[in-house]
């Protein structure tokens, strides 16, 4: 297979496609080839195979050049900053976990873990999961032992199990003495449906004798079980705060493993970035003297994902975002005699910020960009970094203007980038890209459906600029 996807990763190579058509390549069609492996081969994968694939993948993305982005943030979800690159060791533990929560299955039970609850019995398949591996036994099926050994792995790292385990089911409980002595004498608590953790507990405290009853058809008589129960659910779980909470893992157990689009609920989960931001966040920040929170870059990070259906326009907006230009200041660094002065010649440090915002004839390209927008939307819009670097549009603009908005300041940043290492900015040719944007996207089409003739698509198409 690795030879396989090597072949493939060869042969697409010489296929001149953008950087982030790329990343759709090894998305859309190298992931779900693997995927399909990880779904069907319930055996361990040793894990320098995952990373010499990602290696070959990180090859295939940058071709020659030296990777301008970093790995962490190429992984992180376009919702979170990144780029959405497959993260193939997430994706099988995310594929693997995925299957075993099919150990619950109600119905539809799949022939394999019948097989494997035979080969289990007289242990319980569903209760397996939520056992301490001490308490278990022996497993022979080396299948059931690979998937609790991966299990036993990602449990606690990832919080997949609360800490109560509070789908354990007391019965099977190897420690739970009165059951292990006289199974028989619990069958009425398994009959109404009382037998795991959860089932007797709320909030914070062990529900009542009467309060059970108020809900199922206990006798009085096992008033004495129900005093065994409780003091066993007290001593093992001892006390947490909220008893009934369950965890994302365990809630896809409880409710539906059949459930479509499981893998890609459990991969988010275990590929989900600590709170904290890229690191390119900072360095704007920094760069612009701009206070942004997290909820600024939650809509710069939307806003980029739509800022123009052209993958190349897109593409324009992330190298932005991410830093990816290599701006004099920058190649100063590791070359130490290039020049790190503004290549328009205006004697200023060539940083990110100075060469996209703060260059004179940057300023000057930026207002009349501007100067466009507020004759397009009919009031003043200011110039602002926020807008034209970052994509941070005003919050009182509609989701159609929003996209207008975005089509300017991306032409105009792809302008800026075919300039470079250039003195000047030509105005007209971010005016012919603003025009061609519009032309290609779906707002002519809107425009001739549109009932109401919004004025703001007339002037669109009628502006003289
Ligand atoms: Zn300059």
């Amino acid at each position: 297979m690795l030879k396989h996807l090597t072949a493939l990763l060869e042969a697409w190579r010489p296929i001149c496609t953008s950087w982030l058509g790329r990343i759709a390549a090894v998305k859309m069609s190298l992931l779900p080839k693997l995927l399909y492996l990880y779904r069907v081969l319930p055996i361990p994968i040793p894990p320098y195979y995952h990373r010499i694939i990602q290696t070959r993948v990180s090859k295939y993305i940058w071709g020659p050049i030296r990777p301008r982005v970093s790995k962490t943030v190429l992984l992180r979800s376009k919702t979170k900053g990144g780029l959405g690159l497959p993260n193939f060791m997430g994706y099988y533990h995310a594929a693997q976990l995925a299957q075993i929560t099919l150990f619950h299955a109600q119905n539809e039970i799949p022939l394999w873990v019948s097989l494997e609850a035979i080969d289990l019995h007289p242990l319980n398949i569903s209760n397996l999961l939520w056992l301490p591996p001490t308490t278990r036994g022996p497993i022979s099926n080396p299948i059931t032992g690979h998937s609790l050994k991966l299990w036993d792995k990602l449990r606690g790292p990832f919080k997949l199990q609360s800490p109560h385990s509070p789908l354990l089911s007391f019965l099977d409980h190897p420690n739970f003495y009165p059951a292990q002595i006289s199974p028989n004498s619990f069958q009425i608590w398994h009959r109404a449906g009382l037998s795991r953790i959860r089932d007797f507990v709320s909030g914070s405290d062990i529900k009542t004798f009467a309060s059970l009853q108020n809900l199922t058809d206990i006798p009085n008589t096992e008033i004495f079980r129900f005093l065994q129960i409780s003091h066993f659910i007290r001593t093992t779980i001892g006390t947490h705060t909220s008893l009934d909470d369950l965890s994302l893992f365990e809630g896809i157990c409880n409710s539906d493993p059949h459930a479509p689009g499981l893998i890609s609920l459990l991969y988010a989960h275990l590929t989900s970035p600590p709170n904290n931001l890229p690191p390119y966040t900072a360095q704007w920040s920094a760069d612009l003297a701009l206070h942004l929170d997290t909820e600024d870059w939650s809509d710069i990070w939307s806003n980029t994902k739509i800022s123009s259906q052209n993958i190349i326009a897109q593409e324009a907006n992330y190298k932005v975002l991410m830093r990816w230009y290599l701006v004099p200041a920058r190649i100063a660094k590791f070359l130490p005699n290039y020049p790190a002065n503004c290549f328009r010649g205006c004697n200023e440090q060539g940083t990110h910020a100075h060469i996209w915002w703060s260059c004179s004839i940057a300023q000057e390209f930026w207002a009349a960009i501007f100067q466009i927008a507020s004759t397009l939307f009919q009031h003043p819009i200011e110039p602002d970094p926020a807008i034209a670097l970052l994509n941070l549009i005003p919050s009182d603009f509609t989701r159609s203007q929003t996209r207008l908005l975005l089509q300017l300041t991306t032409a105009a940043k792809q302008t800026i980038a075919r300039a470079w290492k250039t003195p000047k900015l030509s105005l007209a040719e971010a005016k012919n890209r603003i025009t061609q944007a519009m032309i290609h996207s779906n707002f002519i089409e809107d425009y001739i459906k549109s009932t109401n003739f919004d004025p703001l698509y007339v002037r669109r198409l009628t502006i003289h600029m």
